[in-house]
């Protein structure tokens, strides 16, 4: 019985209709871990691991299981990638604006969410 909140969640939402186990979207989704997406909040506005140290991040990243707000690849500290190491939480998402794209680690595929 969860409380409606608008906006934040309604994208995550969205993509665990749309990745359901089954019943691939337009392109043949070869990822087995889409099942253990949450209805994840963001953890910070901004790279957590950064935003304590006072670093910089390029893109931002969040991690479609526990919601953790990571740096990419690009910037100098790649926090997405070292959660992923550090928890084996394998599913992320760009959350930046216009993007939507989904990437796992282990089965290292990028998948793209149909717009709803
Ligand atoms: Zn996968
Ligand atoms: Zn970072
Ligand atoms: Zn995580």
């Amino acid at each position: 019985m969860g409380q409606a909140r608008k906006g934040e969640n309604g994208l995550l939402g969205a993509i665990r209709r749309v990745f359901q186990p089954g019943r691939p979207s337009r392109s043949e989704v070869s990822c087995t871990h889409l099942d253990q997406i949450q209805d994840v909040t963001p953890s910070a506005e901004g790279c957590e691991e950064c935003l304590k140290t006072g670093d910089q991040w390029v893109h931002l990243r969040i991690c479609l299981i526990c919601g953790h707000v990571g740096c990419c690849d690009n910037s100098r500290n790649t926090h997405a990638t070292k959660h992923f190491q550090a928890t084996g939480h394998p599913l992320m998402q760009s959350i930046e604006p216009g993007e939507n794209w989904i990437w796992c680690y282990v089965d290292k595929v990028a998948m793209q969410p149909e717009e709803s």
